[in-house]
């Protein structure tokens, strides 16, 4: 089904709405006027269930399809904003200083809002959709928070999916794989210690500043030397941090960075790896690595089956030649990572266009494509959900 004309009708009101969103940015959990928002609109739609608080502060709106009993589908939008201070110029631009939609939730939101609206006016569908708004996407973990909160059994959702929009990609055209699609994010903090002294004695030292040296550039070899070269990792330090003092040599020097990963295994294995490289790193140096490792969010995982029945209403949308159904994954994370986890389902791009890049200052989501991830939605719902 190509644009639904409904969804063009829809337009001008969903870019209200997300201007209106755009306005005010909220970060991570604290995402209570856009949860309220939220809330209000599935209640205006004459959602059968608003549940709010789930999560912290995550939203979702339970349809109930006119044409019978089935089942329950999932479809995600995430609602939190960025500290960055947007630079955009423009009339809605953020009111909230140093807090901007600089990833196009704005957008997202809006966009399954009106979804949701008109899924509500016809219910031409058997079983039930959940239209689910988390909080946090951008590092709290607000996706786990839900699912942790009991979420896809309180509403007996049996698929989820997502998406994304896309800077760079053909305005309307979508992008898919099947698989891996986006990483792992994990960090670390690696403490070198060594023994300070007077920077004009280092004889008198174990120097951690060359000890941390060391280590940042070892760290590096576990990725060109290690590696299949044809699987992917990054290993970033982002930041070093010791001393005070041109002529004292400190006692220690702290590293953080992340690592990025699409597969168990090399994931496993970077955890292993850059805890055992730093350590002896520093040991070779006479000094000590107390290295600690966090998971973050997982690889955002696509489901086989569930991949092909996007691509194909991706397809139904916009036409076969606009969907790319094996791009390459992103060495990015998203936290709806937590629900393919728990749920079969699928995360898909939406091009959106020549503009600014995501988490740039300048960046503002492109009303333009708002028909376009309408339609997606209310296609998929109507297809999955056929009676
Ligand atoms: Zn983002
Ligand atoms: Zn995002």
């Amino acid at each position: 089904m190509p644009i639904l004309n409904r969804a063009e009708e829809l337009q001008p009101e969903v870019a209200a709405w997300r201007r209106h969103l755009h306005e005010r940015p909220e970060l991570l959990f604290d995402v209570h006027e856009t949860a309220d928002f939220v809330a209000q609109k599935l209640r205006e739609f004459g959602c059968d269930v608003v549940t709010t608080g789930i999560g912290r502060t995550g939203v979702v709106g339970l349809i109930r399809g006119a044409k019978g009993a089935g089942p329950v589908l999932g479809m995600r939008a995430d609602m939190d904003a960025l500290p960055i201070a947007e630079i955009s110029g423009l009339p809605w631009a953020s009111k909230v200083a140093g807090k901007m939609h600089a990833c196009g939730h704005d957008g997202h939101t809006a966009m399954l809002l009106g979804a949701a609206k008109y899924l509500c006016e016809t219910r031409n569908f058997a079983g039930s959709v959940a239209v689910i708004f988390q909080p946090a996407e951008e590092g709290g973990g607000g996706g786990l928070a839900m699912v942790e909160d009991g979420m896809m059994e309180t509403f007996g959702i049996g698929e989820v999916y997502g998406m994304h929009n896309a800077p760079g990609v053909p305005l309307g055209n979508f992008a898919i794989r099947k698989g891996s699609l986006m990483a792992a994010s994990d960090t670390f903090e690696i403490v070198v210690s060594g023994k300070g002294s007077h920077a004009a004695q280092p004889h008198l030292s174990v120097d951690p500043v060359l000890a941390a040296a060391h280590v940042v550039i070892a760290l590096q070899s576990i990725v060109s030397r290690e590696i299949d070269p044809l699987k992917s990792l990054v290993i970033s330090v982002t930041t070093a941090h010791g001393g005070d003092a041109y002529n004292v040599i400190p006692m220690d020097v702290k590293l953080t960075g992340t690592v990025r990963t699409l597969l168990p295994e090399i994931r496993d294995f970077a955890e292993r790896r850059l805890g055992e490289v730093a350590r002896a790193t520093a040991m070779a140096h006479g000094a000590v690595a107390e290295v600690s490792y966090h998971r973050g969010y997982p690889v955002t995982f696509n489901h086989a089956d569930e991949t092909d029945f996007a691509a194909s209403i991706a397809a139904g949308v916009s036409g076969q030649g606009r969907v790319e159904t094996d791009m390459a994954p992103k060495m990015g994370a998203e936290d709806f990572s937590y629900m393919l986890e728990a749920r079969p389902g699928a995360f898909i791009f939406l091009g959106v266009g020549d503009t600014a890049n995501l988490h740039h200052p300048a960046y503002d989501f492109n009303d333009e494509a708002i028909p376009y991830g309408i339609s997606y939605w209310i296609s998929l719902a109507e297809s999955r959900l056929a009676a």
